[in-house]
C-alpha cells in the first residue's frame, strides 16, 4: 500500500507522529491516497483537505502500519487498536478526528 508525505519508516510514523503507537495512515477524501497525518497531507498534497462525510462510516480508509491491513472509518473510530493484529493506536489521535472525518453534530 503507497502511503505518501513525511513517513519515516515502514509502519508509517512520520516526521510529525512518530511515537511507538503512531502506526495508523489515513486516505483522504480529496485524493484517495493515504498520508500518515493530516500535516504531511498539507505540506504535500497541494491542495486542501477534504473530510470523510458522515454516510461513508464504510469506507476503507485506515491502514494499519503494522500488519498494512485497511479497515473501516467506523471500525476505527470504536475501536483502540486494530481489528486485524490488535495493535494498540495513539488515543490522542481522537482529538483530530475531526481533521480527516465530519463528526456527529452535538
Ligand atoms: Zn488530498
Ligand atoms: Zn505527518
Ligand atoms: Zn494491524
Amino acid at each position: 500500500m503507497r502511503v505518501l508525505g513525511r513517513a519515516v519508516d515502514d509502519q508509517t510514523r512520520c516526521v510529525h507522529y512518530r511515537t511507538e503507537l503512531d502506526i495508523v495512515a489515513i486516505r483522504f477524501k480529496c485524493c484517495g491516497e493515504f498520508y500518515p497525518c493530516h500535516l504531511c497531507h498539507a505540506e504535500t498534497a497541494g491542495h486542501d483537505a477534504v473530510v470523510w462525510p458522515l454516510g461513508e462510516r464504510s469506507a476503507q480508509a485506515i491502514l494499519c502500519g503494522v500488519c498494512s491491513r485497511t479497515m473501516s472509518i467506523r471500525d476505527y473510530l470504536e475501536a483502540d487498536g486494530c481489528s486485524s493484529c490488535k495493535s494498540p493506536f495513539n488515543p490522542g489521535c481522537r482529538l483530530h478526528r475531526h481533521l480527516y472525518f465530519e463528526t456527529e453534530k452535538r
